[in-house]
């Protein structure tokens, strides 16, 4: 990291009026009962305590995004022949997201090797992520939900970000991750942080220690398909689950969609939104077959993916940043890390000890 830079709580509010002269700022601002992520304007009042309720996938990943709008033409010459007309893209303006924890900023680092490399290449997604930076906030200390720890992740990651921010001495230490980052820490509201980069860097230190030992999740992916067509397994941990896909829809690295035609006579628009993975529908097909129809085959599949078969795609990798909303608002407490760690305990029917 280059040279670390302090600011002070009471300057914060005029750093983020500099930067949104520059970019549009998202920050996290209560919101009922949530924490979410929303343009920051002067006055705004954000809350940087605690994991927002949501991540930041928005930023970079709308929940709903008009991919193109198109329109059809009658030929004049040949009544029969119909041309079909598209609009330019938007073009995304440069943002700042503002106030992520580290697990919400690495949710990119897994999207990335999906949208944006290969023949799948994701122009939509690049342009956004190429014209998004991250400050986040390290955390100093962790909900029991959390276990960023054990996905190859920490209080103090800065994977996917471009500034790593931690609190210290009633402000912040700003240190850039990247020469994105650094550019922003230009600003004559900062200061040298001097002896303040010692202390962040401690209480980063504490804050890992303090989540105890990580678990190893690094088997899960052979024991996963190992009782991939053990159903009894599957529907025991999926028996309390609602289908509601609350689970999908807050995190950070679910990644996908669904596209739709909204079309009103001549004229359209493709539109793309978020689909989850946990609904019935999600993999119905048109002849009315369904490859999964029961929660345990949808939930199998869910934990396979981020477990076992991403995973297995992209160097090891675990689809998973262990931000735990999954588990803090699943409406019925499952928790991910409890049925992964039964997988790898599971005895299969050759009564070999899963997780060995
Ligand atoms: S949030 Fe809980 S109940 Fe809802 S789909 Fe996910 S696991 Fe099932
Ligand atoms: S699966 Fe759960 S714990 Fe893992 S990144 Fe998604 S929401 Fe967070």
């Amino acid at each position: 990291m280059a040279e670390a830079k302090y600011i002070s709580q009471d300057k914060l509010g005029k750093w983020l009026d500099e930067l949104s002269q520059q970019m549009q700022v998202l920050a996290p601002v209560q919101e009922g009962e949530a924490v979410v992520f929303r343009p920051y304007q002067t006055g705004t009042e954000i809350r940087l305590e605690g994991q927002p309720t949501l991540p930041p996938k928005e930023a970079v990943f709308p929940a709903s995004e008009e991919l193109f709008a198109y329109t059809y033409r009658k030929n004049p010459e040949d009544p029969a022949q119909t041309d079909v007309e598209i609009g330019p893209r938007a073009q995304p303006q440069k943002t700042l997201v503002f106030g992520a924890r580290p697990c919400g900023s690495r949710g990119f680092v897994i999207f990335d090797p999906v949208y944006t490399q290969g023949y799948y290449m994701d122009p939509y997604y690049r342009v956004r992520r190429e014209s998004t930076i991250f400050a986040s906030v390290a955390c100093v200390s962790h909900e029991n939900s959390c276990f960023c720890h054990s996905v190859g992740s920490g209080p103090g990651d800065t994977a996917g970000s471009d500034i790593l921010l931690t609190p210290v001495d009633n402000g912040y230490v700003a240190e850039a991750v990247t020469d994105k980052g650094g550019e922003m820490l230009g600003s004559s509201l900062l200061e040298a942080a001097g002896d303040k980069a010692g202390k962040a860097r401690e209480l980063r230190d504490k804050a890992l220690k303090d989540m105890g030992e990580p678990r190893d999740f690094t088997p899960a992916r052979e024991k996963l398909l190992a009782i991939f067509d053990d159903l009894d397994f599957w529907e025991d941990v999926s028996a309390k689950c609602i289908s509601c896909g609350a689970c999908t829809y807050l995190c950070p690295t679910c990644y996908c969609f669904n596209i739709t035609d909204e079309s009103a006579g001549m004229q359209g628009s493709r539109i793309r939104s978020w689909d989850n993975c946990m609904s019935f529908q999600f993999t119905l097909e048109a002849s009315g077959h369904n490859p999964r129809p029961t929660k345990a085959h949808r939930l199998r599949n869910r934990v396979g993916h981020k477990f076992s078969y991403y995973p297995e795609l992209h160097q090891g990798m675990i689809a998973c940043c262990g931000c735990g909303r999954c588990i803090k608002h699943c409406p019925v407490s499952v928790d991910i890390r409890e049925i992964v760690i039964r997988a790898m305990e599971h005895q299969t029917e050759t009564g070999e000890e899963a997780g060995k």
